[in-house]
């Protein structure tokens, strides 16, 4: 059987710096499944679809066949057949994911897809209702938190990182909007699962992250 770890928590907890090391270490698939809100919501930017016009977004998702590849152990996620990991990184993007992923649509589209993946590989799969929703029989569930502005901090340093222009307090209310957004929407709200482990980050540095998330999963293999 499949070995299953799920991750949530809000945007910029870490999570899938974290994941991404641990399933190295440990041999597992990483399935990033914010990426795949991601591409959705692509598509629907690409289409001059407003993040409030939740009609078309029901109609236009269907158009929109996500699907997931591994290259050299990285995920790229293909949108339409179409390499899209280069474009869905971006605030824009961003914010137009965690608008769309309240339209029952958009999330229906996506659940065969990443609990098919987790039937078939171990996985160490992030998201924000993975434990709760998506992935409920998971070995391990994590819960991944910092505060605000830890958060808002190591996002704004990524993207400089990357070379994108950006400003901190602009970041910190995308964040505190989005947390907002993802925790109170109806379906499948970002929530702690009731067996889930509780790791607040903000002042733990990354190798100690991955060392206790590591040290769960063993004592559950
Ligand atoms: O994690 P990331 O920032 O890439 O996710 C983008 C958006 O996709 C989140 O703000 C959230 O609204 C949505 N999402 C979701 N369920 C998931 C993963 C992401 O609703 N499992």
């Amino acid at each position: 059987m499949a070995f299953n770890v799920a991750i949530d928590g809000p945007a910029g907890a870490g999570k899938s710096t974290i994941a991404k090391s641990v399933a190295a270490e440990l041999n597992f698939i990483y399935v990033d499944t914010g990426a795949m809100y991601r591409a959705i919501a692509l598509y629907l930017i690409r289409n001059g679809i407003k993040a409030d016009e939740n009609a078309k977004i029901s109609e236009k998702c269907k158009e929109a066949q996500v699907s997931i590849q591994y290259v050299d152990g990285k995920q790229v996620v293909l949108l339409n057949g179409e390499d899209v990991n280069p474009y869905i990184r971006t605030e824009e993007v961003g914010n137009m994911a965690s608008a769309s992923s309240t339209n029952p649509d958009v999330r229906a589209q996506l659940l065969d897809l990443q609990r098919d993946l987790a039937a078939k590989n171990d996985v160490i799969m992030d998201g924000r209702d993975i434990g709760t929703n998506i992935l409920p029989g998971a070995q391990v569930k994590i819960y991944l938190t910092a505060s605000i502005e830890v958060r808002a901090k190591r996002r704004y340093n990524e993207l400089i990182a990357k070379g994108m222009e950006c400003d901190l307090k602009e970041i910190e209310k995308d964040i505190a909007e989005r947390d907002e957004r993802d925790m109170n929407r109806e379906i499948a709200p970002l929530k702690q699962a009731e067996d889930a482990v509780f790791l607040d980050t903000s002042d733990m540095g990354i190798e100690e992250v991955k060392n206790t998330i590591i040290d769960l999963i063993r004592s559950k293999q």
